[in-house]
């Protein structure tokens, strides 16, 4: 569906701060995909052999900045980078240093932040800080060469990730997260190793449900390891304790470490748990999704988008451009993490019903 028919068949927009959908939900956070490449091959995530979008398929660091700052026009206050691996994208600090000088509309900075698999963030930490950019997360699956083969495809050591998680660290560009998708089977014994590593090193590491996305990781609830048995397997070593979301449409839940004294230690760092098969969250979700090439979805689980980019390279303008993402918010009413619960997808990613869910993590951007 494009933006044009949803501009002709929608009621008048709300714009402005109060960007409310069906549900009451806010949009708050936009996740831009500013590349469908990467150059590893999680087995949870890619096929090895991609088919990547032509260039002209792709949008400018100019179209990405425009759709960026139109959603920060409409209350959005988070930016997060994603991909593919973002630090492929050429001239990143480009955008990086645009987005970064546009206000929230209380008038304050954006929290301007990305994903990173780390292989090339020891060069270029330093100059994502300069550039703005106020954080990062690093997606690393364990600490053991093979494990962490086994889970990516490709040989790619893990100290290269550990060596960009200091250099980030370095540049200032923290709190930094690290997330860690657990696929049964595969890399569950590297749960305490990893969090033995992070703990009182400043690092929140987070724990994903390996989730149903897309239609070519072959997904079966089998290899899903629930967040419970998780932080079962944490609390064989570990003395852990809930702690309060620190602000609404969190996705993660938050454990912290207590010292010897059973008191909660914050300078020991955080656990998180996110739980997106197990405990699906859709009625405080404030988020939307742009891929490469301008589709606009507003979750990982639906199986279309809206496209923007024809209307970004239209000559209707910017407030067209506006008005289409409003009515486009204003009109959402689903719910799909959580109707997929009720309908778990099959290997081939469809549903017994017959349903699709056939966008993949990588281009949509995770
Ligand atoms: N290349 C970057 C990276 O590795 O972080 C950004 C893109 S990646 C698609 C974003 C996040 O999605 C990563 O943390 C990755 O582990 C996660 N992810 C991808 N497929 C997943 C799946 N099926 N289940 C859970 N998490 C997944």
């Amino acid at each position: 569906m494009t933006p044009f028919d949803v501009a002709h068949h929608s009621k008048p927009a709300t714009t402005g701060p109060t960007l409310i959908d069906g549900f009451g939900r806010t949009v708050r956070y936009l996740r831009v995909s500013v590349t469908d490449r990467c150059d590893l091959r999680c087995v949870y995530c890619m096929a090895e052999h991609m088919v990547f979008l032509p260039k002209a398929e792709v949008l400018t660091l100019e179209e990405l900045d425009q759709i960026a700052s139109t959603f920060v026009g409409l209350g959005v206050k988070k930016l997060r980078l994603t991909g593919g691996e973002p630090l492929l994208r050429k001239n990143l600090e480009v955008l990086i240093a645009q987005l970064a000088a546009l206000k929230t509309l209380a008038g304050q900075d954006l929290d301007i932040t990305l994903t990173t698999n780390g292989s090339l963030l020891a060069k270029k930490a330093q100059a994502l800080k300069s550039a703005g950019l106020k954080r990062v997360t690093v997606s690393l699956d364990g600490l053991d060469d093979e494990v962490f083969k086994q889970m990516n495809d490709v040989d790619f050591p893990v100290s290269d990730v550990l060596e960009g998680i200091q250099a980030a660290q370095a540049a200032g560009l923290g709190p930094i997260k690290v997330n860690m998708v657990v696929k049964r089977g595969t890399n569950e014994q590297e749960i305490l190793p990893m969090a033995r590593y992070f703990k009182g090193k400043g690092i929140a590491l987070r724990f994903i449900e390996y989730m149903d996305v897309g239609a070519t990781n072959g997904w079966r609830m089998n290899e899903v390891m629930p967040s419970a048995d998780i932080l079962h397997v944490l609390q064989t070593e570990m003395s852990l304790t809930p702690l309060q979301a620190s602000q609404a449409g969190e996705t993660a839940e938050r454990w912290g470490y207590l010292n010897e004294q059973g008191v909660h230690d914050v300078s020991l760092g955080e656990i998180g748990f996110i739980s997106s098969v197990t405990k699906a969250f859709c009625s405080d979700c404030n988020r939307a999704r742009l891929t490469t090439e301008g589709q606009l979805y507003l979750c990982l689980f639906a199986s279309q988008g809206y496209d923007l980019k024809p209307l970004v390279r239209s000559e209707l303008g910017q407030s067209a451009l506006t008005q289409a993402i409003a009515a486009i918010w204003s009109q959402r009413d689903d719910r799909y993490s959580e109707l997929r619960v009720s309908e778990p997808a099959l290997e081939n990613g469809s549903t017994p019903s017959g349903a699709k869910r056939k966008v993949e993590m990588s281009y949509i951007g995770g």
